[in-house]
């Protein structure tokens, strides 16, 4: 079996440098433009020199496949099910979910668009319970953030946290936009990225290292060194930190990589600018996003005190 576009190796460990950045690109264009077909983004990769693991050009049913597959999220289906599969993912689970269902939108031609979320990867939590709130739509398919009830494993929250996707997002923009409004504010932002660069650098090493531990305990096991009982308590506990080093790593990598360029006028730009451009903005202003339950069902307004917005202090940033 040939290996996975954006992957180095079968056991999908390691991820391939020259081919992240493309996988990215290619979904991002998908999610971006509802008009974008699959045939689309192969002419697009090829015109841009990328080409499939084999060397052969991409094509509408190869990028089909490509899009279909769980792994490039990090993710396997158990019983019809997303689940984790123990190895990295170049993008994220809202971002796979958002491909499925715009798969499912070609199909179905009256079918929901996908919802690009700005404010996914814990960039958002639950005020009363912490977990991450996740993209989900209503029941009524419009797109939202909850925090995802628990499930049979006992992982999730507390369930009890929903907020319309258009509401929180406006608010949250409304803010940004006033931040980067303020004088100096850019030199700022140029220092926090110098910073953040390092902290890439520095979490590349530490999922290096972790990954490193994880062969070390698998081959210490394999020499019967070590108990089973203690290989997989070592193995869980590696796991566990190696999923927060690359969700740090990938938030770390998008706020690097953000320039508002020449922007002159802000809310114009921030109106107009793609949402891996705004999210990327909104992390390196914002350390996170604390949402509340509503006082009650159908508030379509932010009450007081329901959307928390806590700061980062660049300044902090820069300074290591
Ligand atoms: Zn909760």
């Amino acid at each position: 079996m040939p290996r996975l576009y954006g992957f180095d190796d079968q056991s999908r460990q390691r991820l391939r440098d020259d081919e992240v950045d493309p996988l990215r690109q290619m979904v991002s264009r998908a999610l971006v433009d509802a008009s974008m077909s699959n045939q689309g983004i192969a002419v697009w990769a090829n015109g841009a020199g990328y080409r499939g693991t084999l060397g052969g050009e991409w094509k509408d049913a190869s990028i089909g496949r490509l899009f279909r597959n769980p792994a490039i999220a990090g993710l396997r289906y158990e019983d019809g099910e997303l689940v984790d599969a123990g190895h990295p993912g170049i993008i994220t689970r809202e971002e796979f979910e958002a491909l499925q269902a715009r798969e499912q939108s070609r199909k179905t031609a009256d079918a929901d668009p996908p919802y690009d979320y700005l404010l996914t990867d814990g960039a958002c939590t639950c005020g009363k319970c912490t977990k991450w709130l996740q993209g989900a739509r209503s029941n009524a398919g419009t797109p939202g953030y909850r925090c995802r009830p628990k499930d049979k494993q006992g992982r999730g929250g507390c369930g009890e946290v929903r907020i319309d996707a258009e509401l929180l997002e406006n608010h949250v923009g409304e803010y940004v936009v006033a931040e980067l409004l303020k004088p100096g504010i850019r030199d700022q932002i140029l220092e926090a990225r110098a910073a953040v660069r390092e902290q890439v650098n520095h979490l590349n090493r530490e999922v290096e290292d972790l990954v490193a531990r994880r062969t070390e305990a698998g081959a210490l096991y394999g020499q019967r060194q070590i108990s089973s009982d203690s290989f997989v308590a070592a193995d869980r506990e590696i796991t566990t930190t190696l999923k927060s080093a690359r969700s740090r790593l990938r938030y770390a990598e998008q706020m690097a990589n953000f320039s508002l360029g020449n922007a002159k006028d802000l809310v114009r730009w921030w109106n107009t600018a793609p949402t891996a451009s705004k999210k990327a903005i909104a992390m390196l202003l914002l350390e996170r996003v604390e949402v509340f339950p509503a006082s009650a069902r159908g508030v379509r307004t932010v009450e007081p005190g329901r959307v928390v917005l806590h700061w980062r202090k660049l300044s902090t940033l820069s300074g290591g």
